[in-house]
């Protein structure tokens, strides 16, 4: 890799976990910072805004500001706008992420009447009850588009492991008989549109993930160097049963500088 390649990094389980900083990971952004290399973060978070997880993570002493920022829903705005422009699109989604959908027609999902030409699922929450998951299958039988930011089974919170909304998308998927588009990690396009945003090749680029399958190994599907991390949801047994190798394992972010300063000088 020459000196200067773009890192992309992963959030939540590599820099944070419950948005409370892991050790060193500060210190390892404000040398990557210093370096002059061009990173991004990327993320499959729908709950909070690019804004508001830049003020979140700069209040935590990260130097990033809300450019550095790259969201499932921002990538899917960007999908929405190119190959479905003008759509009515009925978000079912926890959390106010309008703000990273700019261009995208938002139906009222308090009525039950409304036109709707692509249904937009994001993160699981209260929102997903009986009464709107029956109002998606509806759609979905009449042929509506079904776009999905991520695939993402559970997460884990503060009070332990909670369902995600991949767990619901599969039960939609099979009732409609119908496939998901999928805008997030780990779809080929978001890799590419983080890339972009960096003005980056992907055989300069580096992934940073805790995620083996859907950040590491799929950034290296897309030819980008990927970086495993043992925080987060890392566990040795998902490690063994992957589907692949990443090409480095490091303990955590905090020596994510020492990898790339190795890398560089071709000694790694
Ligand atoms: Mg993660």
């Amino acid at each position: 890799m020459e000196r200067g390649g773009a890192v992309l990094i992963d959030i939540d389980g590599v820099l944070t976990v419950s948005w409370e900083p892991l050790p060193g990971a500060v210190a390892a952004m404000e040398r990557l910072r210093a370096s002059g290399r061009s990173f991004a973060l990327v993320t499959n978070t729908t709950s909070r805004t690019r804004a508001s997880i830049a003020e979140r993570l700069a209040r935590a002493g990260f130097p990033v500001t809300v450019d550095d920022i790259l969201t499932a829903p921002a990538v899917t705005a960007a999908y929405l706008r190119e190959r479905c422009p003008r759509a009515r699109c009925l978000l079912v989604n926890a959390g106010d992420i309008r703000d990273d959908l700019p261009g995208v027609t938002l139906v009222d999902d308090s009525d039950p009447d409304a036109d709707v030409d692509v249904i937009v699922v994001g993160g699981a929450g209260d929102e997903f009850g009986y009464t709107a998951l029956n109002r998606v299958f509806r759609h979905l039988q009449r042929g509506v588009r079904l776009v999905a930011m991520h695939r993402n089974l559970f997460w884990r919170t503060a009070d332990g492991l909670s369902l995600d909304s991949g767990a619901f998308l599969l039960g939609l998927e099979r009732a409609a008989r119908v496939e998901a588009e999928i805008t997030g990690k780990p779809a080929e396009a978001f890799f590419a549109a983080a890339l972009a945003h960096l003005g980056a090749e992907p055989s300069t680029a580096l992934m940073v993930g805790d995620d083996i399958e859907s950040d590491v190994l799929a950034a290296q599907r897309s030819g980008i160097t990927g970086v495993l991390v043992k925080t987060g949801k890392y566990a040795p047994e998902t490690h063994r049963a992957a589907t692949g190798t990443p090409d480095h394992v490091i303990d955590s972010f905090a020596v994510l500088p020492d990898l790339l300063e190795r890398l560089a000088t071709g000694s790694g």
